[in-house]
C-alpha cells in the first residue's frame, strides 16, 4: 500500500468517526441539499455568508464513509474563506478528482484535500467525494437542491 493511500484510509476513518462541523447551523443564511443516487449519500450544507466570506459552515446527513469524510474536510477547508476562494477550491477539487488537474505539479490550494486524488480511479467514488463540494457550491449560489446524476 502506498503512503498516500494509507494516509487516505486513516483520514477517512477519523473523519467518518468524528465528522467536523456536523450539525445544523442556526445562523445559516444559505443552504442546499445534495444527493448522490449512485451510492445513496444525502447531505445538507449550511453556510453563514457575511461580507462575501464564509463565516460558518456545517453539514448534516448520512452516507458512505468517503462522502462523510469529504464533507467534514470540505467544511474545514472552506470555513473563513471568501466566496471566491471557496469557489476556486471547489473547482480545484473537482478537477483533481476527475483527473483534469495534476495536483502535484500545478499550483493549487488543496493542501490535505489531496488525499482524495485516489478516488479518480474509482468512478463511482468520485461522486461520493465531490457531493459535499457540489452542495456547498449550490448553497453559495442560492440553489437549493443538487443531484450528482
Ligand atoms: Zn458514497
Amino acid at each position: 500500500m502506498s503512503e498516500l493511500s494509507e494516509l487516505y484510509q486513516q483520514v477517512i476513518l477519523d473523519h467518518n468517526k468524528k465528522p467536523r462541523n456536523f450539525r445544523k447551523l442556526e445562523t445559516a443564511n444559505h443552504s442546499a441539499e445534495g444527493y448522490n443516487p449512485l451510492c445513496g449519500d444525502q447531505l445538507t450544507v449550511y453556510l453563514h455568508l457575511e461580507d462575501d466570506a464564509v463565516r460558518e459552515i456545517s453539514f448534516e446527513g448520512s452516507g458512505c464513509a468517503i462522502s462523510k469524510a469529504a464533507a467534514s474536510m470540505m467544511t474545514q477547508a472552506v470555513k473563513g474563506k471568501s466566496k471566491h476562494e471557496a469557489e476556486q477550491l471547489f473547482t480545484e477539487f473537482h478537477r483533481m478528482v476527475t483527473g483534469e488537474l495534476d495536483e502535484e505539479n500545478t499550483q493549487n490550494a488543496l493542501g490535505n484535500l489531496k488525499i482524495f486524488s485516489g478516488v479518480r480511479e474509482f468512478p463511482v467514488r468520485i461522486k461520493c467525494a465531490s457531493l459535499a463540494w457540489h452542495t456547498m457550491h449550490a448553497a453559495l449560489n442560492n440553489q437549493e437542491l443538487v443531484s450528482t446524476e
